[in-house]
């Protein structure tokens, strides 16, 4: 199967039709889209990059084997950024997938195919990966539900790595409580991903019962309010926050100084990580062969297939680790990591839940962001402390603005997946 210009598919949500999958089990009544950059056996995996064209991975990633067992039937392979690298869902090698809310906007990224396919109702739902907000970011521009996972709690084996200290596979669907279905099902232990050791307990069962809001406890950082936020979003933002509370939560305002620190830190280490992560795709082991010629020419021309964003962040993120340089900038940004640990956790000492906005603003027009990089990045603020802690967050719509969607974006601490199901689910009630 190869990557397709499909007609039937106006968003240009998906890079790769299939269906595999289908029977009996507890999502026999599903149809799952993958991102492509997770790996289906016998189905091309492109990450959406020229460089994979064609690759065909052997086996299924854990997560799609899991579904496949459970009977959901796998209707494609969702369109990325490439690699995951971006947050609009432009970077991709097959064209820029459209937001259907409006065709014109982006729809969010990375997992930009995965949100534009659940909202236009192609499928019932769709894995994402989030390493800095790529599964919560599009749910929050396309009007859908995004969840992120405790790391560790979801296998990462047969994900193509971007940047493996913080990206996590997670389910996008209409509704709190299909997210929870198939969270439940790619959920738990496996042997083949030595980081992914947490028991997951009943989750379908935890977003199918609303918590009593009225015992919630919820904090709002400042620093993921007011400066950088479009006020209208806040607006919406703080409507979320006055139906918590007249459900009977309490909220308190909080201050996290680190994460004035978390988006730097962010960039420096997913783009070491990817430095390193896409070393394998030489020509040799992967990624198209890179003919005659002496070892270092045969590397390079293999390596020129990746687009723009991607050589970007390799050469940034192997200056970030190379000698010299590494004190000022990598292991900074590790101290800095920790610095967001410890405030979380410093937080959910008191609070069950930190609220904020998702994004700080609403979908924008394609090919808006693409010529500024950093003004890109910016628009990561509220979603990478997560990924540096660890911490499993949500992301369930909250309103809109002129039309366009917001996200309430919710976080716990590690390891409360069921709680913050079930919280998710009290707001999505509440908000009704
Ligand atoms: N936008 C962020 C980045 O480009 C997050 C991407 C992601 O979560 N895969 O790194």
């Amino acid at each position: 199967m190869s990557a397709t210009d499909d007609g039937d598919d106006p968003f240009n949500a998906f890079v790769t039709r299939c269906r595999v999958g289908g029977g009996d089990g507890m999502l026999s009544d599903l149809s799952i889209g993958v991102k492509d950059n997770i790996s289906t056996e016998d189905v091309e995996t492109t990450c959406a990059s020229q460089v994979l064209e064609g690759y065909v991975p052997p086996y299924d990633a854990t997560a799609v084997k899991r579904l496949k067992d459970a009977g959901a039937s796998i209707v494609g392979k969702t369109n990325l950024d490439e690699f995951g690298m971006g947050s609009t869902t432009e970077t991709s090698a097959y064209g820029a997938t459209r937001n259907p809310v409006d065709p014109e906007r982006v729809p969010g990224g990375s997992s930009g195919g995965s949100a534009a396919a659940v909202a236009a109702g192609e499928v019932d739902a769709a894995l994402g990966t989030d390493t800095g907000g790529s599964v919560r970011c599009p749910a929050a521009f396309c009007g859908v539900v995004g969840y992120k996972p405790t790391y560790g709690l979801v296998s990462r084996y047969g994900l193509i790595a971007y940047a493996n200290s913080l990206e996590c596979i997670g389910p996008i669907a209409d509704d709190v409580e299909t997210v929870g279905r198939v969270l439940d099902v790619i959920a738990g232990e496996d042997h083949r991903d030595g980081t992914c050791n947490l028991e997951a307990g009943d989750l379908a069962s935890a977003a199918r019962e609303p918590v009593e809001l009225g015992g919630l406890s919820v904090a709002v950082p400042e620093e993921l309010v007011g400066d950088g936020v479009d006020p209208d979003v806040e607006a919406e933002f703080e409507r979320a926050v006055d139906v918590l509370k007249s459900e009977g939560a309490s909220v308190d305002r909080v201050s996290m100084p680190s994460l004035e620190r978390a988006l730097a830190a962010y960039y420096v280490i997913a783009m070491g990580e990817a430095s390193s992560n896409l070393a394998r795709f030489d020509g040799v082991r992967y990624g198209p062969g890179g003919g005659d010629g002496d070892w270092n020419e045969s590397f390079s021309s293999a390596r020129a297939g990746f687009g723009d964003e991607v050589k970007r962040r390799v050469m940034l993120g192997t200056f970030a680790l190379s000698e010299g340089y590494h004190d000022e900038y990598y292991d900074k940004a590790q101290q800095a990591r920790e610095l967001v640990r410890r405030d979380f956790h410093r937080v959910f000492e008191d609070a069950d839940v930190v609220a904020s906005p998702t994004m700080p603003v609403t979908a924008f027009e394609l090919g808006e962001a693409l010529d500024d990089p950093l003004e890109m990045y910016q628009m990561d603020v509220n979603t990478v402390p997560v990924n540096l802690a660890g911490v499993p967050s949500v992301s369930v719509p909250a309103g809109d603005v002129d039309g366009l969607p917001v996200g309430l974006q919710l976080t716990a601490a590690k390891n409360r997946d069921a709680e913050l199901l079930s919280t998710a689910a009290a707001f999505e009630e509440a908000w009704s």
